[in-house]
């Protein structure tokens, strides 16, 4: 009977010691990320699977391509070296930040701001890609740039994105509706449910590079630096990624990247 007695209370004892001890390692505050990747030799990225030209996702290879992607591979090997792989997760402009926060994800690379309003959620890592907000309509349409955005049209933007908050700004008379993600803005514009769609130049010259009947309007009114985020308290993580950038920067990586995915220009360039 004691011995029964004393078994559920060492039973007890451990149950509350993994309950205690449990929380506490898995703490997500408490991993060091780069010291994780190192061990299991991965880095998980947070790209787009809808962007063309950044991430893409390729139905033929089941593998999603573009520029955001291959800087993400090539800061991946610079940190954890040839045999080091990426990851991949699929985000949107909305699910991006709580997915790193919950830690799905280690970093976001996913044609992402950085602004001031977002620091104070996550860490950013310098600028990798200078965009800027522009306009996509349909040749032929009587937008010719922001200022001919009124009560009568529509624009079309994407939730969580820099570009619907500065949309609202920039032509408050003019109707706004927001999509889950860039596929179905596009798809939105085709069916006539707006007269344009908003978001960053580089974005929307992928869009009009595959749909030719589609052009970018009037320049671009705002800027959109990209960074690469990261969680707060990652600092060794963070350090990493940018060491990375610097050096492939300095040893023309960087460079071969840009022209792959933009060859004809140098919009957006680093320097
Ligand atoms: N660069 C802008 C942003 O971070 C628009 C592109 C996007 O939605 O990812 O919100």
């Amino acid at each position: 009977m004691r011995k029964t007695k004393m078994m559920r209370l060492f039973f007890l004892f451990g149950l509350v010691f993994l309950v205690l001890t449990g929380c506490k390692g898995n703490s997500l505050a408490e991993e060091d990320i780069l010291k994780r990747s190192k061990e299991t030799n991965e880095i998980i990225w947070g790209v787009k699977y809808d962007t063309r030209l950044f991430g893409m996702m390729d139905i033929e290879s089941q593998s999603v391509k573009g520029f955001d992607i291959d800087i993400a591979k090539a800061i991946t090997k610079k940190i954890l070296g040839k045999a080091g792989k990426a990851e991949f997760v699929e985000v949107t402009s909305k699910t991006r930040i709580p997915l790193l926060k919950n830690g799905n994800i280690d970093a976001i690379i996913a044609t992402m701001t950085i602004t001031d309003e977002r620091k104070k959620q996550v860490d950013f890592s310098s600028v990798y890609f200078d965009a800027g907000q522009s306009l996509l309509v349909k040749k032929g349409s009587p937008i010719k740039s922001i200022k001919d955005l009124n009560a009568d049209t529509t624009v079309l933007a994407v939730k969580g994105s820099t570009s619907a908050a500065n949309i609202r700004k920039q032509a408050p008379d003019a109707k706004i509706l927001e999509l889950e993600n860039y596929a179905e803005g596009f798809t939105a514009l085709q069916s006539g449910q707006g007269d344009a769609m908003t978001t960053d130049n580089a974005i929307l010259l992928g869009m009009a590079d595959e749909n030719p009947e589609y052009e970018l309007a009037g320049g671009t009114f705002t800027e959109e630096p990209y960074g690469i985020a990261i969680n707060k308290g990652q600092k060794n993580f963070l350090n990493a990624v940018n060491k990375a950038l610097e050096e492939m920067v300095e040893d023309g990586t960087y460079n071969k990247i840009y022209e792959k995915w933009f060859p004809d220009t140098n919009q957006g360039k680093i320097d």
